[in-house]
């Protein structure tokens, strides 16, 4: 009766939108010990809008936005939209180059621009002055600080912010019921990640980690038992690969897809907790 009850298992999780791709995965799922989550698009909505700008002595706001702007267009990180979407009329920006996990440097009329994270100003050797402040501040609500630098010198701080799902709180809530450790991944700072984890509930942090780190991560989680991971797509597909289970949620990339063992149809991280469900009742009537 093994298969049938894992038909039916499978069955009964897509009627809720989990998907199940590999045969084991079912099985796999019930001794899950702790579940770790992908910030950006998994347990937020992924669309950051900018919502705050400071700037530094004698700049004007508009400016520096538009600066932001101009070498932002050439990147797909949805902070790169939210911006383009505060400055949609800017100048244009050439030699721009991504320095993923950090931002981003440009050329802007012959002057050279870098928009980014702190670490990116800070290896630049970028005096922030107050916007330091201004940003670890901000990051203590959950936002993301951006900076903006001409030729040197720091310009701009914008902070944008990335609403919770309001189905993340119930889904890690579901997770801690079923005795399950949570941890959240991200490349965000590390006041950013802990306020949201705090809002959450999240036992575990990793921030700040590189876009080729999260594998290192997972390994350093995995220490407490086997390790799924939820990720929707920009940059997970290695960790959705290298977790005991890797969970693809809601609208993920094809290369996301592909590498997980399990997809969650509706954007809603709540299918993490239906999974695991369906999986201990599938092994319990296999036993
Ligand atoms: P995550 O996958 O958790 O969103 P990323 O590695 O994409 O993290 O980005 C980490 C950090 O690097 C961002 O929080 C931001 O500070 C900075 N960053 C990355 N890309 C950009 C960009 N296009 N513009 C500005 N900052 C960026
Ligand atoms: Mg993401």
């Amino acid at each position: 009766a093994t298969p049938t009850s894992v038909m039916v298992g499978t069955g009964r999780a897509a009627e809720l939108g989990v998907l199940f791709r590999k045969g084991d995965a079912l099985q796999a799922l019930s001794g899950v010990a702790t579940v770790a989550f992908d910030k950006t698009g998994t347990l937020t909505e992924g669309r950051p809008a900018v919502t705050e700008i400071a700037t530094a002595p004698g700049i004007d706001r508009a400016q520096a936005l538009r600066l932001a702007a101009a070498v932002e267009a050439r990147s797909e990180h949805p902070i790169a939209r939210a911006i383009l979407e505060a400055a949609p009329d800017h100048p244009t920006a050439e030699d721009v180059q991504a320095l993923p996990g950090f931002g981003l440097r440009g050329r802007v009329d012959g002057a050279a621009i870098l928009v980014g994270a702190a670490r990116l100003m800070d290896e630049e050797r970028i005096d922030l002055g107050d916007l330091a402040q201004a940003g670890e501040r901000l990051a203590a609500t959950g936002a993301t600080p951006v900076y903006v630098a001409r030729d040197g010198r720091a310009l701009a701080l914008i902070g944008l912010a990335d609403p919770v799902k309001p189905t993340a709180k119930p889904a890690i809530d579901a997770l801690h019921a079923m005795g399950v450790r949570t941890a959240l991944i991200t490349g965000d700072t590390h006041a950013t990640a802990q306020a949201v984890a705090a809002e959450l509930g999240i036992d575990r942090v990793h921030a700040g980690v590189l876009p080729g780190g999260k594998v290192a991560a997972l390994e350093d989680l995995r220490a407490d038992g086997p390790l799924a991971f939820v990720g929707d797509g920009l940059n997970d597909a290695p960790a959705l690969a290298a977790a005991d289970i890797g969970i693809a949620i809601g609208t993920g990339t094809d290369v996301a897809i592909e590498a997980a063992d399990v997809v969650l149809m509706a954007g809603d991280p709540r299918g993490v907790a239906d999974a695991l469900h369906i999986s201990r009742r599938t092994l319990r009537n296999i036993r």
